[in-house]
């Protein structure tokens, strides 16, 4: 059984990253836009900032009251939008209930949106043609490709079906051409499918779900869930003590998916900024 070190892997590309932004005269700039102050989300935002300055970006941190009128959210992206300084925007999510999510995605420029959750750029994904690709997802095949494990014609199972996780990880293995299978909450027989897979991705947000005699020998399992329980601990969709007995590959929590999330970002503010120049 082997890990794959999301933490490590992070690392390196964060390293990257800013031996690239040493070489430039306009340091790549990222909005974050925080709107209230739910504790988790915060603590994302300040993740993600304090990454920015780590690589040597230029970073904008954004605090708005929990009662911005969705007129005023727009203007500060309009604002951002226009912004020579700004490469990428993003809007921490969840948003409080009265604002408008969709709406909010769309307003961001398509060439600033460092997310990859604008129709636009799940197009260009759904196409074959990426630009800015979601950065769970898009994190997820940087690990899988450290593993150095060919994904051509391997049969795949990622389980979820969410806009910002499961839809474009199915779409990303497809195009590294593999076969994928997607499921959902309605699914029958997931132990099944799954004991089939050859990679299995689960991003469903239900501690300790994937049991280890549901797992192929040799498989690799990526773990995207990241839930807290009752004691503290954080824990993904894994039962991580059951299957890495079986697995090939598997990614742990903390320390697996999530540090990957946040390098990801920092790489598609660099090409939105190639972009640009
Ligand atoms: P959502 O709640 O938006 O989506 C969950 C998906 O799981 C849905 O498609 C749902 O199906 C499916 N599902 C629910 N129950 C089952 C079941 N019993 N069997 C199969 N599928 C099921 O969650 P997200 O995609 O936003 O997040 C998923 C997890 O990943 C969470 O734990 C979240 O915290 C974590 N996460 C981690 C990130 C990281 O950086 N590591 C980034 C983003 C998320 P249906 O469509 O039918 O409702």
């Amino acid at each position: 059984m082997n890990i794959i070190d999301g933490k490590q892997i992070a690392q390196n590309l964060r390293a990257s990253i800013k031996l690239k932004v040493d070489t430039l005269d306009r340091k790549p700039g990222l909005a974050v836009i925080l709107v209230g102050n739910d504790p988790a989300s915060a603590a994302y935002v300040r993740n993600k900032d304090n990454a920015c300055k780590e690589v040597g970006f230029y970073s904008e941190k954004i605090n708005k009251p929990v009662n911005t009128t969705q007129a005023e959210l727009l203007s500060e992206i309009e604002r951002l939008n226009n912004s020579d300084k700004i490469d990428g925007i993003l809007v921490q999510l969840p948003l409080p209930k009265h604002l408008d999510t969709n709406s909010v995605i769309e307003a961001i420029s398509p060439k600033k949106d460092v997310d990859g959750f604008h129709s636009e750029n799940i197009g260009k994904l759904m196409q074959n043609k990426p630009f800015l690709r979601p950065c769970t997802p898009k994190g997820v095949m940087t690990m899988l490709e450290a593993t150095g494990v060919d994904l051509v014609g391997k049969n795949c199972v990622v389980v979820g079906a969410s806009n910002i996780v499961g839809r474009p990880m199915a779409c990303e293995l497809l195009n590294a051409q593999a076969t994928v299978t997607i499921c959902n909450s309605k699914t029958k027989n997931l132990s099944t499918k799954l004991k089939q897979a050859d990679i299995v991705v689960v991003a469903v947000g239900i501690a300790k779900m994937i049991q280890g005699d549901w797992i192929k020998p040799g498989a690799i399992v990526i773990d995207v869930g990241i839930n807290r329980l009752d004691n503290g601990r954080l824990v993904g969709d894994v039962d991580f003590e059951f299957v890495k007995r079986v697995v090939g590959w598997i990614t742990p929590v903390p320390g697996g998916v999530g540090p990957m999330t946040i390098a990801t970002l920092l790489e598609n503010t660099l090409t939105a900024y190639e972009a640009k120049i």
